[in-house]
């Protein structure tokens, strides 16, 4: 960790809504629990600590650097801080033995009365993921788990430990994609074709879970590595891509391996927990210090903290175009962030966040067909420069624009045009029909000069989905007016009339 993180995150704290990080280290945490206070007023709710071994002798063989008399003070620092949430990640290697077992079932007593006696509203996930033995790192030596069943008893014995002491317990993958990931991670380019063939089939990784026929993918991936993968490994292996710059010496990660095996950790290069185990990493081979905590890098935020608590909040249109149209909804608000901070570099240090505003009409209404959507900006101060800018123009990108949004378009009637291929007469009635009944509304019909016109009954009004709906189908093309309520939405409407040309419907707001 950078010796002058609180800094850095009281910086930060000045110029971005929320700082946080996804995970740390429980023994800088234990040697320096003011972070923690840099953290909370930050806005940080949630803590993340990677943990690894279930007990200190397997702790030592992933050489996590970590006692249980550590962990347990920073989980206390933690609890006292009353925190919503605490994940510690743990993970299975195979050689877990039952005093480990038993270790971390004593571990998980010590923590249980922390968290009672702390906080004990704090929610509480033990996650568990399987050792996988990445190249570059001493592990890559080791034999790896390759029959999942091998370590059931394992996975029961600690589900089982959690769950009756209040934590939750989770398994951070299945075990099919933890043997594939273990294989692709370890495997070379003979693995390249199996891959490819997968991904022509129609399988996929999105990220998070892989999609297609596992099974038949590790059986592929295993005729084409052969066994030699999954045994432990000496000196002279040749494992793939072990000559690319920059990567540790084959000789320092064999002698780690080995301390391993032995169940030895000398710690690592933070003054108080170690020596330079030799890894090439720098030059200077300098001991880096525990990071300190200035008084002014709390007081900072606590003052940042206040101005946050009444942000200047102003709307205004976003509109998504065709490049931008599979975004998701975060990477939608960091884009249009970056946007508006490209215009007006001189906001950086007052803009806060943006999101789409879900409860609105206006957001529903014509959000999801013209990629337009309605936003709130939240803002320090300076709020006025961003509405003033609009008014010129709108801020462009070839993903978004933002500009001006006006009162007629957060109302709440639109006009929905879409061309209808089936023209037998009742068929579009039937449909709309369909769905006013479908979502409970009963309804009276009236017809007159060519124009049908649904008036939802005032009961059913109450579901603020529909009040009136008037249609009119002519050569091929239908026009339907509606009035909502806040509960609408119009992708489902669209999705119900149009089937899978709902996306060709215009919306536009009257
Ligand atoms: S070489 Fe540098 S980075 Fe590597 S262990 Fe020694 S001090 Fe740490």
């Amino acid at each position: 960790m950078h010796t002058g993180i609180s800094r850095i995150i009281a910086d930060l704290n000045e110029i971005a809504k929320f700082v946080n990080f996804k995970s740390q280290r429980a023994d800088i945490i234990a040697m320096r629990p003011e972070l923690l206070d840099v953290e909370i007023l930050s806005g940080k709710r949630t803590f993340t600590l990677g943990v690894e071994g279930i007990s200190d002798r397997m702790r030592r063989y992933l050489h996590k650097s970590l006692n249980e008399q550590e962990l347990l003070k920073a989980l206390e620092q933690i609890y006292a801080r009353k925190p919503r949430q605490l994940k510690l990640f743990f993970m299975i290697t195979g050689l877990e033995n039952d005093k480990d077992r038993k270790e971390f079932k004593d571990f998980i007593m010590k923590l249980k009365r922390l968290k009672n006696e702390l906080s004990p509203g704090c929610r509480t996930i033990m996650s568990f993921g399987l050792l996988v033995n990445l190249p570059f790192t001493p592990m890559q030596f080791a034999s790896t788990i390759k029959d999942p069943d091998s370590i059931k008893q394992i996975k029961g014995d600690l589900k089982r430990d959690c769950e009756t002491n209040g934590f939750e317990f989770r398994m951070a993958q299945d075990t099919e994609e933890f043997l594939i990931s273990q294989h692709v991670a370890l495997g070379g380019f003979e693995c390249f074709n199996v891959l490819s063939d997968f991904a022509k089939n129609g399988g996929y990784f999105d990220g998070e879970h892989i999609i297609g026929d596992k099974n038949a993918l590790i059986s592929s991936l295993r005729s084409a590595s052969g066994e030699g993968l999954y045994g432990s490994k000496d000196e002279n292996y040749v494992f793939p891509f072990e000559t690319l710059k920059g990567t540790p010496a084959i000789s320092f990660l064999y002698r780690m391996y080995n301390e391993a095996k032995s169940f030895l950790d000398t710690g690592y290069c933070l003054e108080g927990k170690g020596v330079c185990i030799g890894c090439d990493g720098c030059d200077d081979r300098k001991l880096s210090k525990v990071p300190e905590v200035a008084q002014d890098d709390i007081n900072r935020p606590k003052k940042t903290a206040e101005r946050k608590k009444k942000p200047q909040v102003v709307k205004a249109a976003v509109t998504i175009k065709e490049a931008g149209r599979f975004l998701t909804p975060e990477a939608k608000c960091a884009f249009t962030g970056r946007a508006l901070l490209e215009y007006l570099p001189s906001l950086v240090k007052d803009y806060l966040a943006c999101r789409q505003v879900q409860n609105m009409p206006a957001s529903k209404g014509y959000g999801f067909l013209f990629g337009r959507f309605l936003y709130d900006f939240e803002f320090l101060s300076g709020s006025e420069v961003f509405l003033e800018y609009l008014k010129t123009g709108a801020i462009e990108t070839p993903i978004l624009s933002i500009s001006c949004v006006s009162e007629k378009e957060t109302g709440t009637n639109f006009r929905i045009t879409s061309s209808w291929k089936d023209v037998s007469r009742y068929s579009f009635q039937n449909r709309l029909q369909e769905f006013l009944l479908g979502n409970g509304m009963g309804f009276d019909i009236a017809k007159s000069g060519g124009v049908t016109h649904f008036e939802v009954a005032v009961k059913d009004r109450k579901k603020k989905l529909l009040n009136s709906a008037i249609f009119q189908q002519d050569n091929g093309c239908v026009s339907l007016e509606i009035e909502t309520g806040s509960n609408f939405s119009i992708i489902s409407i669209l999705k119900h009339l149009f089937g899978e040309e709902w996306m060709e419907a215009k919306v536009e707001a009257i």
